[in-house]
């Protein structure tokens, strides 16, 4: 066995938790082709290692070419989520944290509560998952309080997040919104940091309460903006490989997620959109395995930011820490 696969088993082993994912970047390729092969025969461009998007609009199309016909039923999303756990219980996933698009509402004139009830239903029994909706930083173009209200009112939504392009500045229902979410006890994020430099990062902790920051990697460019996330106990969910092909950053040699980790804020490594961009959750910790020649060490930390950040009980979380502690010291020992 050559090194690299001994690496590619430990980390697929490792048990995982994921933080950042959109369903409707999750589609089941192999079921969309037998469902409709007229309509879906040909993969994304996009899974080739080498390619990369030349701008955010590149891969708005992708979403309207595939993302858009194929998630138009509640049944549609409950089989995307089978598929996706089908996949990623290979890679030992034992939580995620994913996030349905708010903007589908206005696409396909479905509820948030019936789409959050049929992904909610298909989550396997074992698997633990928390639910969030995205919304859009210009919120719904219609029917914006019916829509805000029965977010509140649906418990099979655990979360929200700030979704789409981060044009800024934020507006003041999002502001509202996030307050009155906390008040209703679910759990708060924003996307900033991708598209946006590091005052987008500064605006979600400080204008909407946010401590899951989804990317955050332009934090690196204004240490205040790291002190702060790292000062409130803010955690990044990454996507390396999202962040490379849409030229976020120029390289993965180049990728800031160990140094935002040495700032002292606990990063988690995420596909964001597998659909999309061709990868699993492995994928990722293999691209900053080999891209940064992060140590296992390093690799098996990562895992353990997973559980850490999760909405888990402590004994869940102590169990499956233990677990990569002890999948860690046999790998090192065989490396040896
Ligand atoms: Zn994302």
């Amino acid at each position: 066995m050559t090194r690299n696969s001994e690496l590619q088993d430990f980390l697929k082993s490792l048990p995982k938790a994921e933080h950042h994912i959109h369903i409707e970047g999750s589609c089941p390729w192999d079921i969309m082709g037998r469902t409709d092969p007229q309509q879906f025969d040909t993969p994304p461009p996009s899974w080739a290692d080498d390619y990369r998007f030349e701008t955010f609009d590149d891969f708005e199309q992708l979403i309207f070419k595939y993302v858009v016909p194929w998630m138009i039923s509640p049944e549609r999303y409950a089989q995307t989520v089978e598929e996706l756990f089908k996949v990623r219980r290979e890679e030992n996933l034992r939580y995620i944290e994913f996030s349905f698009a708010g903007i589908a509402l206005e696409f396909t004139g479905l509820s948030a509560r019936e789409i959050a009830q049929a992904i909610k239903e298909a989550v396997p029994q074992d698997m633990e998952a928390r639910l969030y909706i995205g919304l859009h930083h210009a919120g719904f173009s219609s029917n914006q309080d019916h829509h805000l209200t029965e977010i509140l009112d649906t418990p099979q939504i655990d979360g929200i997040d700030l979704h789409g392009p981060e044009e800024f500045p934020l507006e003041d229902w999002s502001k509202d919104f996030w307050k009155a979410a906390k008040s209703a006890g679910k759990t708060l994020k924003a996307h900033a940091g991708e598209l946006s430099g590091p005052s987008a990062v500064r605006e979600v902790i400080e204008d909407l309460g946010v401590t899951k920051i989804q990317h955050g990697i332009r934090a690196i460019e204004d240490p205040s903006v790291m002190d702060l996330a790292a000062q409130i106990g803010a955690s990044f969910d990454i996507c390396p490989i999202s962040n490379v092909k849409l030229q976020n950053v120029p390289d993965i040699s180049l990728h800031p997620v160990l140094k935002l980790e040495d700032a002292g804020i606990p990063c988690t490594l995420n596909t964001d959109d597998p659909f999309i961009f061709g990868n699993t959750l492995t994928d990722e910790y293999l691209a900053v395995a080999e891209g940064l020649h992060t140590s296992p060490i390093q690799l098996a930390q990562f895992a353990r930011n997973s559980f850490t950040t999760a909405d888990l009980p402590e004994s869940s979380k102590l169990e499956a820490i233990a677990e990569i502690d002890s999948l860690l010291e046999i790998h090192l020992a065989a490396m040896d």
